[in-house]
């Protein structure tokens, strides 16, 4: 077997991983490993868990699809409940992270065509990631993302991250801007936060000029920061707030939400999907984020994020190849002195599933489950290998 009939798209690790339960992933050869990735913090609640195999294999009996033409109750429930959790009024849903960002794109021009501005802007950050579309690509603030597919769409401006001057100045010489989009933690731009205040302040600007301030929470969301939302620890809501990975624990399925007047832009004919928001990935999201809440992981997501973050910060203590180790909850980022993508395949030799970012960011994004036993034995591996790095690099 190859992968020679796959389109090139992927620089793939020579494994491939038969079954799981939890943290742990079993190869084709019964080997064991520890997995601090969780196909790129989806697995929130970690592999096989049974309240999600369980929700398939009923939902899969009864009915999959029936299209977005006729009412879905599972789809309605999930809705409410994701309101309910994050504050917002309407929910719309879609098949993918790029997808629900699209939906927030769409509803920022729809905001700025209804205040008669012919050409909607959105700022966006440097070093965001929002997909891999037409649209989020050109939002993303990194070449390598968009090289070779130019033309770029309109209708974008870009400011440096967690800075919110940058944001001011653009405002005073735009007079096109109808919306804000930005990373609460940047997944793929390196484990930046944002700062306490920074959110706080770009709520207050984004009402000042009646922008539409948007939250791309697809990888920070359900969960994986320490709350359901990250935007819950800065004590704002955001307009409009879009998520998928850890939505469905693995089952594609990403959702828009947005509450007031970004709420009431979209009518009949202005966007839609065929799959999104079928009957399958409504009633399995449900069961994600009903376990995910009743199972209080947001909670366990802060406590063993910090118990990592000491951890790590006493173990690397004397390692000078350790610039800084940040992120919140369980995003967690090692960032290195050096570029360090080798690690990754050193990492699969020692039997822990690890990811870099931004070239010399070791990322780390456990299941949301994780115990102090898990979390030592990452510290533990991820350290040593650290280490080796480290004097192999000198
Ligand atoms: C993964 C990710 C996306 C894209 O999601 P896809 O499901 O791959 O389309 C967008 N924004 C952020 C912040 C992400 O982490």
């Amino acid at each position: 077997m190859t992968g020679q009939h796959l389109m090139n798209t992927y620089g793939r690790l020579p494994v491939a991983f038969t079954h799981g339960k939890g943290a742990w992933l079993y190869d084709e050869a019964g080997k064991q490993y520890l997995d601090a990735v969780s196909g790129v913090a989806v697995c929130g609640l970690g592999h096989a868990h049974p309240a999600v195999t369980q929700a398939i294999c009923e939902q899969a009996a009864r009915v999959m699809h029936t299209s977005n033409l006729y009412r879905i109750p599972a789809q309605e429930t999930l809705g409410e409940r994701l309101c309910q959790i994050s504050g917002m009024d309407r929910v719309f849903f879609s098949n993918s992270g790029a997808e629900a960002n699209e939906a927030a794109i769409k509803l920022a021009r729809l905001h700025g065509k209804h205040k008669g501005i012919e050409l909607p802007t959105v700022i966006v950050m440097e070093n965001a990631f929002h997909g891999r579309t037409i649209a989020t690509l050109t939002a993303t603030g990194n070449r390598k993302v968009q090289a070779g597919f130019e033309p770029l769409v309109q209708g974008f401006a870009r400011a440096r991250f967690n800075d919110i001057q940058a944001v001011e100045s653009i405002l005073r010489n735009n007079k096109n801007i109808v919306a804000v989009m930005v990373e609460p933690v940047q997944g793929e731009g390196g484990l930046a936060s944002l700062d306490d205040q920074y959110l706080p302040l770009l709520r207050a600007l984004c009402d000042k000029h009646d922008l539409l301030m948007i939250l791309d929470e697809i990888q920070t969301g359900n969960g994986r920061t320490g709350t359901y939302f990250a935007y819950q620890q800065s004590g704002i809501k955001p307009d409009v707030v879009t998520t998928a990975k850890g939505l469905g624990n693995g089952f594609p399925i990403g959702a828009c939400l947005a509450q007031g007047k970004a709420a009431a832009l979209f009518q009949p004919g202005s966007h839609g999907s065929t799959y999104g928001g079928n009957p399958l990935g409504c009633f399995v999201a449900e069961a994600v984020v009903k376990t995910l809440v009743e199972e209080k992981l947001p909670e366990n997501a802060a406590k063993m994020g910090q118990y990592l973050r000491n951890g790590f910060a006493e173990a690397l203590a004397n390692c000078d190849q350790v610039v800084d180790i940040r992120g919140k909850g369980l995003m967690l980022g090692i960032e290195l002195k050096t570029e360090c993508s080798a690690i990754v395949a050193q990492a699969l030799e020692a039997q822990i599933l690890i990811n870099v970012t931004a070239g010399n960011v070791i990322r780390l994004l456990p299941p949301l489950t994780i115990n102090k036993s898990e979390a030592d034995q990452i510290i533990e591996r991820v350290s040593a290998l650290i280490f080796a790095y480290s004097a192999s690099s000198q």
